[in-house]
Order: C-alpha cells, then structure tokens, then sequence
C-alpha cells in the first residue's frame, strides 16, 4: 500500500510493540517455553464455560446496561464487603471494564488534566506512562529498588508538589512480586490526606497473596478509599486473561467522571460472559483458593530454580518469580533473554522494559502460572545452560 503523504506525528514518539507482544512472538518462533508474557497455559474450570453458553443460548447478547450487568456488581460489592468490609453501591460505585489495561487507561483519561502531575512506582507496569502522557499528564517516578522492591516513603513524599493530581500503585505488584503491607498503606494515606490527590490503585493480583500476609487493599482504609480508584481483573483470578473482564471500584463523585470516560471509549462490556462471572462468583472458594494453588507453584519454581545459577529474590504475590542472572552472564538484561530464548529455549521478561531510562538491574521475570509439566520442562534447559 503507499504510504499517507504527510509525515506522522507521533503521540507516543518513543513507544514501539510491548515488551509481551515482543517476548511471546520470539518464544513462538523459537518454540521457547513461553514463562514471558503473564498468562496461564492451563484452562478455567468448565462450570465457567457451561454458564456463558447457557446465558448465550438463553438470549443475553445484546448490550448490558453501560455500567455493568446488575448481577455482577451485586457480587463484586457482596464480595469486597466480605473481604475488605467496604460498602461500594453497586448502582453508583462499581463500573464492570473491559479489562484492568482499560480500567486505568480510562482512569487517567477521566481524571488527568494536562500538566497536572502523577507518581507512579518503577519497575512500573507497562501500561501506566503511556497513559499518563496520552491525558498531558507529567510523570514523576518513584524507584523500588532491589532485591525486595519495597518503597521508600520519604523519596515519595518528596515527589509530592502542589500540582500532583494521581498516584498510581499497584499490590501485588508486577513485575516484583511485592506485596505492599499495612505499613505501606499507613504512609500512603498520610502522605495524602488532606490533599486533592487521586489513589489509583491496581490490584489485580489481589486473590495471589503467599505466606499468610494479606492482601492490603486500599478498599480497607476509609481515609484511602474515598479518594480511590480500584482496579481488579478477572482474567488473573479465573484463569481468563484472554477475555478482558475486569471492574473498578470508586466512590461516587470519581466513578460518575470514570463512567463519563468509559461510555466513549468501551461503552458496555460482554453480556453473557459478564452474567456467567457473576455466577462463578457465587462459590467464593473459586478466589479464595487461588492463593495456595499458585503458592505451590511458586515452591515448585523456585526449588527448580535453586538448581541454577540464578539468584531468585523474594516472591510473596503475584504469579511472578524475579531473578539475578549475574553468575550466569554480564549481557544486558534485553540481551539475556534473547540468548534465553533463542539458545535455551525458555523465554523470560527483563526488568529493564518496567523503567522509563532503560535502568538494567541484570534481574529478569519469570511466569509460573504453567502446569507442573511445563515447569519441569523450563527446568530441564534451564539446568543445563544456566
Ligand atoms: N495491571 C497489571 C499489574 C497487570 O499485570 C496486568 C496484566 N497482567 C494488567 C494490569 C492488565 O490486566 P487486563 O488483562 O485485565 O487488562
Ligand atoms: N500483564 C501481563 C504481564 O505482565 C501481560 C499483559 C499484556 O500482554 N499486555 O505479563
């Protein structure tokens, strides 16, 4: 096709294809065991499928009203009542979203004003800055440092000016697997009382919680919540990724300039995959248990990884292993996993695609949502190169 005659100007000049895009495709064309790109290689309980069918076949697949089938905030808010002992109306305080990428795509959008301000924490989630700038927002980065990736509050609080408008977190956090405690929580809502800023908070692992700590939402501190955005996925906690469901949360006066947003850029999501989830939600075990399932996964990961010369470092959350390849190599981190893949055959992700500056730690990400056999398989090569 010839090309468009005038020269584009770019609103992200400096973005090219996501660093998942890029490490799934390389790990396909190497026939690399995929532990890249976040996502299961094992399916959703069938019930699941059973009740999407039904409410197929039953007629549910026109639009669902814009903010969410009925049935389905019903449950969220019974289930963050039960978990965080926050009421959030269904009707004004719970918008269903296609996804948790387009939960804080639309956050941004809504409540960023250009040149207004929002910290986010580095290693950062892939999706965030891109936002940020989109909406004219200026980004001011607070750095979690290895090998526990804990922030450092004073450094935040001196990242605070009279123009931030969001803070941006994310716990568990991708790609650490950090969990955040109360203490963390303590400092955030001292940090922000008082203030006009905006809490946007990701938790989309917040059913993945290892070692008997708990999942501290924002949702359990008032003073929090009422300034708060919260961001969750059911792709993470069914097994789902592929669907893009996910929901937020947020008291009224924030989610009634969200949903002026989300009627424009999504409008409505899936009916009967939002009718079977609502379904699925009703045995609470379905996220309760998720918990120890992936932290048996992660004692498998890390045993196997323990027999190479990879340094791992702490994981308590989230479906991802962290790791030091120092003793095994000097390359860059963007190098590392391209040897990984090419010549060993296990793809990983590097850290270095989580910062602005391209900071390179030499520590990379590993997936372990894999089945057992696939594991064993990543640790078979993994063994004998590294
Ligand atoms: N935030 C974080 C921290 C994530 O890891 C992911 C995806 N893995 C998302 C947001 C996006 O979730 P979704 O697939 O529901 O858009
Ligand atoms: N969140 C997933 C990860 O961290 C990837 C999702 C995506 O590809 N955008 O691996």
């Amino acid at each position: 096709m010839p090309s468009f005659p005038a020269a584009v100007v770019s609103r992200l000049p400096t973005v090219g294809t996501t660093i998942f895009t890029t490490m799934s495709r390389l790990a396909q064309e190497c026939g690399a065991i995929n532990l890249s790109q976040g996502f299961p290689d094992f399916n959703a309980g069938d019930v699941l499928f059973e009740r999407v069918a039904h409410w197929m076949r039953a007629g549910h697949n026109q639009y669902a009203p814009m903010a969410g089938v009925p049935a389905l905030r019903g449950a969220i808010a019974a289930k963050v009542r039960a978990l965080y002992g926050a009421d959030y109306d269904p009707e004004l305080e719970i918008t269903v979203t296609a996804g948790a990428t387009q939960a804080l795509f639309t956050a941004v959008a809504a409540l960023v004003h250009p040149g207004d301000e929002v910290i986010v924490f580095e290693p950062v989630y892939d999706s965030y800055v891109p936002a940020i700038e989109l909406a004219g927002g200026v980004v001011r980065r607070a750095r979690l440092a290895a090998p526990d990736y804990r922030p450092d509050w004073a450094a935040v609080r001196a990242l605070v000016s009279p123009r931030t408008r969001m803070i941006m977190i994310n716990t568990p956090h991708n790609p650490s697997g950090t969990v955040w405690l109360a203490d963390d929580l303590r400092e955030l809502a001292a940090i922000t009382a008082g203030t006009g800023i905006i809490v946007v908070a990701d938790e989309v692992y917040e059913h993945i919680v290892f070692d008997g700590l708990r999942h501290e939402s924002v949702a359990r501190y008032p003073d929090l919540a009422q300034r708060s955005v919260v961001v969750s996925s059911f792709g993470k906690t069914y097994h789902v990724t592929g669907w893009k469901v996910g929901y937020v949360l947020a008291p009224r006066e924030l989610m009634a300039e969200f949903r002026k947003v989300h009627q424009f850029n999504v409008f409505t999501v899936n009916t009967p995959v939002q009718l079977a989830l609502a379904d699925y939600m009703a045995d609470s075990s379905r996220y309760l248990e998720l918990a120890a399932f992936y932290q048996a996964k992660r004692d498998t990961f890390r045993a196997g990884l323990a027999r190479t010369g990879f340094e791992l470092l702490p994981c308590t959350g989230t479906y991802f292993q962290t790791a030091r390849y120092g003793a095994i190599s000097d390359a860059p981190d963007t190098r590392f996993v391209d040897w990984l893949t090419r010549e060993v055959g296990v793809a990983a992700i590097p850290l270095s695609a989580f910062f602005g500056d391209g900071h390179d730690e030499k520590v990379i990400r590993f997936c372990f949502a894999k089945r057992d056999e696939t594991l064993a398989a990543a640790f078979e090569r993994l063994e004998r190169f590294c």
